[in-house]
């Protein structure tokens, strides 16, 4: 009898897990691994911003999961994971039903908009290569609209932009974002009409931004917002988004058409035939293997889980599902071989934040350090985490590119 290993989601988590086995068992005939994905590629969103504000091709940051699963290609499938029944081990999908013996879920996050009031519908997101999309059309968009509009407060109004939350993701997404809109976009446009106007503010609920990261960081980065006159608000709640009010619990409201919410992520859910250990914010509950107390066959990785000791718990970050990935393919290959599962330890390898064009800033164990190199080292150990060869090398040209000529102001 064939072991059926079944992952669910072909992210970072997903994907490792595969690679991981893959590697193990091709050409075992005792095991058999499937993968199934609503989208048919893997999403680096690392590089998400650089899209959003015209840097990257968008086909670039994504990979096929058909290339990623190479020769196995019948165990691709393309499908909406609806339930699980863990009783009689089989998942269901909109079109079928997979049974299993071994479980990795690993469906990553969405965004959480705490029932702020008109957030959800007047906001936009940075979760997907779409809402990248849909972002570098908005700026675009609204620069044609500001161009022709003949009243200064409207114009104004049509030129601020405010991205809420002051972790990596607003941080990295924000200095991008004053470079396309104010660098890229004045030599396309008339200076007086556009440049002069353009105004970018961060809000962020706490003292101060980047929290999670060492506070030589937080210094560094704040002073480079500051640098590029990006306004940063802090201990500012937001109480509700209007298509052109920003209303915060202190201060007047914010005039702005473009509101960017970057300020939480929750996980994805999916339905159990059983009650299974989860958090208020619905994160499941993991052992330190990684699989559900109650039901072992099931592994869970990546932002969708936490791990059931609180200081061991790690961050939901793409470093973090790739090194849980690892112990997961490793605690399957120890079950298959009749072994025991052992604790998942997380090590951070270090943290690096890109702030627009030739300024980063890195963090290693006690060392921080920003500027120039910095950015050189965060362009290249992200492109060596890009899948293939293929993608890496016209990532590379891009920004190769970018160097020389204005970046690609195409409305899609
Ligand atoms: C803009 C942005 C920038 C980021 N930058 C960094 C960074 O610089 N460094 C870093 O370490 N982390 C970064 N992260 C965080 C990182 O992306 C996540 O922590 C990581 O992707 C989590 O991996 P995962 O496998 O849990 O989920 P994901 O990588 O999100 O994968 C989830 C997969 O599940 C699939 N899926 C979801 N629901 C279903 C369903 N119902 N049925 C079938 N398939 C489904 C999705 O299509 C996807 O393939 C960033 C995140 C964002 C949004």
């Amino acid at each position: 009898m064939k072991k059926k290993i079944v992952i669910l989601g072909g992210g970072f988590g997903g994907t490792s897990v595969y690679r991981h086995l893959h590697r193990t068992f091709h050409r075992d005939p005792r095991v058999e691994i499937s993968m199934v994905s609503e989208t048919n590629y893997f999403l680096f969103t690392p590089l998400l911003h650089e899209v959003a504000t015209g840097s990257l091709n968008p086909e670039n940051i994504i990979e096929p999961l058909r290339s990623v699963i190479g020769c196995c290609l019948t165990n691709f499938h393309e499908a909406k994971v609806e339930s699980i029944n863990t009783k009689k081990k089989f998942v269901t999908t909109h079109e079928q039903k997979i049974p299993y013996d071994i479980l990795v879920l690993a469906l990553g996050s969405k965004t959480n908009f705490y029932s702020i009031p008109g957030a959800e519908k007047n906001a936009f997101t940075l979760k997907s290569l779409d809402d990248a999309i849909a972002l570098k059309n908005r700026f675009i968009e609204i620069c044609e609209e500001a161009s022709e509009e003949k009243d200064i407060e409207k114009r104004k109004e049509m030129l601020h932009f405010v991205v809420v939350g002051g972790g990596p993701t607003g941080v990295e997404l924000i200095a991008e974002m004053q470079e396309f809109l104010v660098d890229t976009l004045r030599r396309q446009y008339d200076p007086k009409q556009i440049a002069r106007y353009i105004q970018c503010t961060l809000v962020q609920n706490e003292a101060e931004i980047l929290t999670q990261f060492n506070p030589r960081v937080r210094t560094k980065s704040l002073r480079t917002l500051q640098k590029k006159r990006i306004t940063v608000l802090f201990n500012t709640s937001i109480t509700s988004i209007t298509p052109t009010r920003v209303h915060m619990k202190n201060g007047k409201p914010l005039h702005a058409r473009t509101v960017i919410w970057t300020a939480g992520i929750k996980p994805r859910t999916v339905l159990f035939d059983t009650k299974v250990p989860q958090l208020p914010n619905e994160k499941l509950i993991v052992s330190a293997s990684l699989q559900l107390k109650e039901n072992p066959s099931i592994f869970v990785l990546g932002d969708m889980m936490t791990i059931e000791t609180p200081n061991a718990c790690p961050p939901a970050t793409a470093q973090a599902a790739t090194k849980e990935a690892k112990t997961v393919a490793k605690n399957i290959t120890r079950i298959i071989k009749g072994l025991n599962v052992k604790s998942f330890r997380y090590h951070e390898s270090g943290k690096l934040l890109s702030l627009g064009q030739w300024h980063a800033v890195a963090e290693f164990k006690y060392v921080v350090f920003s500027g120039a190199f910095a950015w050189w080292l965060w362009r290249t150990i992200y492109l060596s985490k890009i899948i293939s060869i293929r993608k890496r090398i016209k990532v590379a040209l891009d920004w190769t590119f970018n160097l020389f000529s204005p970046r690609d102001i195409s409305r899609f």
